[in-house]
């Protein structure tokens, strides 16, 4: 039966979602087509604006306020329900409802599965506490897992030749992202294929696509990007993370949306530091909802922190001056350099090692396991 859209966003259900329910869709001739979800986290949205990424041209329309962090991607139009109106505009369009079972996804990036390199841990630690790398004692288990974290970088750096690959045509940043266990396993990796589907958002979809019951990110895990999270990203990293994650970025966005996110990520962090560990003092720990990406994305007083870190000079350099995400994904042996630089790495800390100690087996155990989960990524359905 057709009815106003306006009227169908009247149903109690979707008036008073239970716990994480939600739905979006848009419309397509006298038909509302929309999916369903049961987490706030994967949002029934992210469904939509896939089934439309062809064109972007559709409007979305859901009861999700959490969902509302997608609306700072450019070329997206998102509008909660509350905006309809019965009387006037796409409310009073006559529409009928027709709920989507088959769901969209974006593609994402997978990998044999692996055993965790660090089985005691401490990558968190090390991501958390940022000691100055020179700092530490040589040899030692904290100087081998603070390495571990520029490693971790640079495999979220060589993600970024896919992202050029599969990328839309004229998309001109290459943004690769991994979220990372306190062991090191890699949970999940994003890369920028367009509009909503930056790096860190696809790869927070890849996790809770993995782990359907989940409401956030694992405690003590690590986000790398290679990039400053822009406002929408932050938006939904807000959303999805756990009371003590880290994100790690590797250069800084100095464009207008990386400065808000770079500001937004500073007032989410309870500490902030500078490259190398200097702390800085505190930051508010209040956001501002409107740089975030809508009523009650951000909620609760959880903490996180963001940190940038330098990867090694001469990888770096390798890459080319000037704007790494932007060169490196122009270079299509990217991966197969870094790849070629970790297995040399490993050659020269075999060659070297002297009995073997702390900081050598964390390096080693870290760029095999690095090592072996780059050569078996792939982009998958
Ligand atoms: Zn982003």
């Amino acid at each position: 039966m057709p009815q106003k859209l306006y009227d169908f966003f009247q149903t109690p259900s979707i008036q008073t979602p239970t716990a994480g329910a939600n739905i979006a869709g848009f419309i397509d001739g006298k038909n509302f087509k929309y999916y369903e979800s049961s987490s706030a986290k994967l949002p029934a949205v992210v469904n939509a604006l896939q089934a439309k990424a062809k064109s972007n041209k559709a409007t979305i329309y859901t009861n999700s306020l959490e969902a509302l962090w997608i609306k700072h991607y450019p070329l997206i139009k998102v509008k909660h329900m509350d905006t309809l109106k019965s009387a006037e505009g796409d409310g009073a369009v006559e529409v009928t409802p027709v709920v989507q079972v088959t769901k969209k996804w974006p593609r994402r990036l997978g990998a044999m599965a692996l055993a965790a390199p660090l089985t005691g841990g401490g990558l968190y630690a090390a991501a958390a506490g940022l000691s100055k790398d020179l700092d530490l004692p040589a040899g030692s288990r904290e100087k081998g897992l603070a390495r571990a974290l520029r490693y971790y970088m640079l495999a979220a750096y060589s993600l970024v030749d896919i992202s050029s690959e599969e990328s839309y045509e004229g998309l001109k940043n290459y943004v690769g992202a991994l979220l990372v266990s306190d062991q090191g396993k890699i949970l999940a990796a994003g890369i920028n294929t367009g509009s909503y589907r930056h790096a860190e958002v696809s790869m927070l979809l890849s996790y809770f696509r993995d782990n359907p019951t989940a409401t956030a990110i694992p405690e003590r895990s690590i986000i790398f990007s290679t990039l400053t999270p822009c406002r929408g990203c932050t938006g939904y990293l807000s959303a999805a993370r756990s009371t003590d994650s880290v994100i790690y970025f590797g250069q800084e966005d100095t464009g207008k949306d990386g400065k808000v996110g770079a500001r937004i990520s500073a007032q989410l962090s309870a500490k902030t530091k500078e490259p190398h560990g200097q702390s800085r003092d505190a930051l508010p720990g209040s956001v501002d909802v409107d740089d975030v990406g809508g009523d009650g994305v951000v909620s609760g007083g959880s903490i996180s922190s963001i940190h940038k870190i330098q990867v090694d000079k001469g990888l770096a350099s390798c890459m080319g001056e000037g704007s790494i995400a932007t060169q490196i994904g122009k270079a299509q042996e990217s991966r197969a350099l870094i790849r070629s630089s970790s297995d040399a790495l490993i050659q020269k800390m075999l060659k070297s090692r002297q009995g073997g100690d702390d900081e050598h087996a964390v390096k080693e155990a870290v760029l095999r396991y690095i090592g072996q989960w780059l050569g078996t990524s792939k982009s998958l359905e």
